[in-house]
């Protein structure tokens, strides 16, 4: 006899995770994180927080939650700290969600919302993105229904990069009913051309149904410290998301390493304007190749691999070390998901798709 799981075991999808981790010499270019190390003074404060790591990390995460206040002129019995912002979606897919409940969002969008349904036994209803691979916000104001508890709307959307002007989200949320909370899950902000990201802050100063998510995971070059954070309109957001956790949720190296990072925003000013740049570059070389390539607002572009065979171009791109994310993983074969890295990365992966493409 093998032991028995519970039944959420066989609903849960795999994430589709990226490979590569064990490896050296590779263009990471398949999970969007930051090519950049740490910022300056991160490693000490990181450092420093080892020190103590015999004591259990600050369960309330004041001193990050009083540093994020500070940056956004925001209430800190409203911001909600997770170990990475994965961790405050899964909180919050147990703390509003349950068997006949809905949660709505677009699809190709994040990885991890299928899984939020899934977990909680709701019900997903999935909007398919509009001709220029935006979220449609009509189609899914039109799938709100009684047993609605939350909408999550990816903006800049991962993996498409394609965003929405604050203007139309601000549009959509006033449609939504009070009871319905709007996650609008802004990982990719910073790098977007359409908007300043202190501008959407004031959804969650107007609406108490909505929650801006942020992560350190990617302009801040983190990702491997776990941490994220939530902008809720409502403190009791926070309150029901750290309900349904363990007490020490995110770790004390990166309460102290996100602290010290929020100090040098001159630092990330210029990182955000060497990625444009970079982006730039690489949408140019990818229009040559004769691909298509949508409209980024993030450090990523989506773009389609012309007639070639997906399977085989990726191979072929790992042969020569560059990892990039296939688009079948992501909801639509025959594009693929590139990260911005390095100028070296992004060179010696257009010379490599290039050959592959004949
Ligand atoms: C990367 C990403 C996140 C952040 O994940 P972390 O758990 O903070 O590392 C959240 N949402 C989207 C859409 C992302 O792409």
């Amino acid at each position: 006899m093998a032991i028995e799981f519970s039944d959420k075991i066989r609903r849960l999808p795999v994430y589709p995770t990226a490979g590569g981790y064990a490896l050296d010499g590779f263009a990471m270019l398949a999970s969007n994180e930051a090519p950049f190390g740490p910022m300056p003074g991160v490693v000490e404060a990181a450092t420093e927080a080892v020190v103590h790591a015999n004591r259990y990390p600050d369960p309330s995460n004041l001193r990050l939650r009083r540093a994020l206040a500070a940056r956004y002129d925001f209430d800190p019995s409203r911001i909600a700290i997770g170990a990475g912002s994965c961790d405050i979606l899964l909180s919050a897919a147990e703390a509003l969600l349950e068997p006949g409940a809905e949660v709505v969002y677009s699809w190709p969008s994040f990885s991890v919302y299928p899984q939020m349904a899934a977990a909680a036994g709701a019900r997903a209803i999935v909007v398919p993105l509009d001709d220029e691979q935006r979220h449609d916000l009509d189609a899914m104001l039109a799938e709100i229904t009684a047993a609605t508890r939350l909408v999550l709307v990816c903006n800049p959307n991962n993996p498409t990069g394609t965003a929405l002007p604050l203007e139309r989200i601000t549009e959509f949320v006033t449609r939504v009913p009070k009871h319905v909370c709007v996650i609008v899950d802004e990982a990719y902000c910073e790098f977007s051309t359409l908007e300043d990201p202190d501008a959407s802050i004031d959804l969650a100063r107007r609406f108490p149904n909505v929650v801006l998510l942020r992560t350190f995971s990617k302009v801040y070059g983190l990702a491997g410290l776990r941490v994220g954070y939530a902008l809720c309109g409502d403190q009791r957001f926070r309150v029901a998301v750290e309900q349904v956790r363990q007490p020490f949720f995110c770790n004390a190296v990166g309460q102290a390493a996100a602290e010290a990072a929020l100090l040098r925003q001159d630092e990330l000013t210029r990182r955000i304007e060497e990625t444009i740049a970079n982006r730039l570059e690489l949408e140019e070389g990818l229009r040559e190749l004769g691909l298509e390539v949508a409209e980024s607002h993030a450090n990523f572009i989506w773009h389609s691999l012309g007639d070639g065979d997906e399977q085989e171009i990726l191979e072929g791109l790992r042969e020569r070390r560059v990892l990039i994310r296939s688009g079948r993983a992501l909801g639509r074969e025959g594009w693929a998901r590139t990260t911005i890295g390095t100028a070296t990365d992004n060179r010696r992966f257009l010379d490599a798709l290039g050959e592959l493409l004949g």
